[in-house]
């Protein structure tokens, strides 16, 4: 297996320790580490000055043995290959860990999406689509939003898709607008999953939830709806922030106001009362729960012995190091994995999916007690794991997660 450091060395590291309790051989880890297939390709862009830009982008599938890939498609200037290769393997257990039947993928383009109009963006998604036609498809790969990209990002793959197709295909992706299929209750089932399992962790760490202080790092599609609902719940949130720094306010913050100020303004910083702190002293705040809700590698080797919280709850994906990892692990925070905590997005895109296919709609309610009950069996599954003697979360989590996908791959054997 590759051993390169970052998310991928990370990812598979974990896989590596998993398989040696489970009993794995090198075999089965190299098919287990290794993507099935990276896909290249370069799309060429008409910026509107008229001039044309060439962009890379990346669809890595994982590992299909369960079913179709799943994974989003993040626009962002890191989603460079090695980091989408990581992505696209916590999606393999992510997905096998929530028990759906899906395989793990993940697309990016490298580009600043601050940097590109709508229009752009549009010719830019339309023209990736195009490219990578051949490989997805509702029995073969079906993305969804990530960094950077959302419901309108969603249309434009399902109809450029349907273009080729000459039909219409609104299964081929989830997280589309409702008006063409989307599930009630999929863009905030993200925030809403990171709110249940951060509800049933602090039960489990004697916590009380009602009287808790978040922190709550990153305030896009998963961060803003987190913060909004652990807020609704009863927490006291009492730090966001986002790219461009972050608000502190111990009394607790009215996150419905913040997203008010920062649609207005652009940025949380300069909400009325609050004193502004940066990204870096965000996670160093004196709270109880510690959420990451934006990009990788946000709490490492550095800052690890600095975090107060008594709990991290990972929202984003791969927030945490190895290194940090184990500092935390040391001194007795305990840490929900993200395969475990943000899952609740793919799950809501498996509702999606199902209900495309059947052409039959559930309401916000089915939809959201069904998740609530899934994250909250998901969530005590793997914290049984750990208290049975498991050396934490997350790798309670990598275990239930990789014999699934060990499982399928041998009992499925070997063609030709
Ligand atoms: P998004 O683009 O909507 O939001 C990202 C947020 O992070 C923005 O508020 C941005 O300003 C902020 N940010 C960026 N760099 C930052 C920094 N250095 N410090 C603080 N904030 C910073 O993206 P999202 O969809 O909310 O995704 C966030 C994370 O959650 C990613 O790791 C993503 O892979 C993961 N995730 C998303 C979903 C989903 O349904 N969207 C599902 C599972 C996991």
């Amino acid at each position: 297996m590759a051993n390169d450091g970052g998310l991928w060395g990370g990812a598979c590291r974990c896989v590596d320790r998993a398989a040696a309790r489970i009993g794995l051989d090198k075999a089965m880890v190299d098919r287990l580490t290794q993507p099935e297939r990276v896909i290249k390709v370069k799309i060429p862009v008409r910026r509107d000055s008229g001039d044309l830009e060439l962009f890379d982008g990346y669809r890595v599938q994982h590992n299909g043995a369960r079913g179709p890939y799943k994974g989003g498609i993040r626009y962002h200037p890191h989603a460079l290959e090695d980091e989408v290769k990581a992505l696209a393997m916590l999606m393999t257990w992510k997905c096998a860990l929530m028990d759906l039947p899906f395989g793990g993928a993940k697309g990016g383009v490298v580009c600043d999406p601050k940097k590109l109009s709508r229009e752009e963006v549009e010719r830019l998604t339309r023209r990736l689509t195009t490219e990578i036609r051949r490989f997805i498809g509702p029995k073969r790969d079906i993305p969804a939003p990530d960094v950077s990209t959302g419901p309108e990002v969603m249309a434009w793959v399902m109809d450029t898709y349907s273009m080729h197709e000459g039909y219409t295909v609104p299964e081929v992706v989830t997280g589309k607008p409702l008006s063409i299929g989307g599930s009630r209750g999929r863009e905030r089932a993200t925030g809403r999953g990171v709110t249940v399992v951060t509800k049933e962790a602090c039960r489990s760490n004697g916590l009380e939830f009602e009287d808790a202080t978040v922190a709550v790092q990153g305030f896009g599609n998963v961060g803003s709806v987190a913060a909004e609902m652990l807020n609704e719940w009863g927490a006291r949130v009492v730090a966001v922030s986002d790219s461009s720094g972050g608000i502190h306010l111990p009394g607790g913050l009215d996150v419905a106001e913040v997203g008010g100020h920062k649609a207005e303004t652009g940025s949380v910083s300069g909400f009325r009362g609050s004193t502004d702190v940066t990204n870096e002293e965000l996670l160093e705040l004196d709270v109880d729960v510690l959420v990451p809700a934006a990009l990788e590698n946000q709490i490492t080797g550095e800052n690890a012995s600095l975090v107060e919280a008594d709990l991290v709850v990972e929202a984003a994906n791969g927030p945490t190091t190895p290194e940090a990892d184990e500092i935390l692990g040391e001194r007795g925070i305990t840490l929900v994995p993200d395969i475990l905590a943000n899952a609740g997005g793919v799950t809501v895109s498996y509702f999606e999916w199902v209900q495309n296919i059947e052409n039959y709609w559930w309401d916000v309610d089915r939809v959201n007690s069904e998740l609530d009950e899934i994250m909250t069996r998901k969530f005590r599954e793997v914290r049984d794991v750990y208290e049975s003697g498991e050396e934490d979360m997350r790798m309670a989590a990598y275990r239930i997660a990789v014999e699934k996908v060990a499982n399928a791959v041998r009992d499925r054997g070997l063609w030709p």
